[in-house]
Parts: structure tokens; sequence; C-alpha cells
């Protein structure tokens, strides 16, 4: 995901699976500014991130 340097406006690529919770914090290397990301948990946690989710809906058929 994208941050942003509210102060000088340089853009840092943050990689979102490299935060251990949903928010992290830094500083940004041109101006020392406290950068704070907020993780966005929109699209990609109805697919494969759910911890724990039921693996397969295939079995559900097969019951008969
Ligand atoms: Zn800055």
């Amino acid at each position: 995901m994208l941050a942003i340097c509210e102060d000088c406006s340089k853009k840092y690529n943050i990689d979102e699976s490299k935060m251990k919770s949903d928010r992290a914090r830094f500083s940004c290397q041109e101006c020392g500014h406290i950068i704070v990301v907020v993780k966005s948990k929109t699209e990609q946690a109805s697919q494969e991130d759910r911890p724990g989710g039921e693996p397969s809906d295939g079995q559900k058929l097969d019951s008969i």
C-alpha cells in the first residue's frame, strides 16, 4: 500500500504483509515526520487471508 508523508509528500510503498499489526509508523527519511500507516482490510480479507475459514465448499454436494 502507498503511504505519503504529510510534510514533504514523499511516497513510500509499504508491504502490508510485513506489518505485524493493523497500524505501523515510521519516520520519513526525508524530513523526519512520523508517518502512520493503517492497514486496509478490504478485498484481500475475503479471499485467502482468512485465518480460520472453511477450506473448501465442494464437499457439501457429496453428502447424499
Ligand atoms: Zn517527509
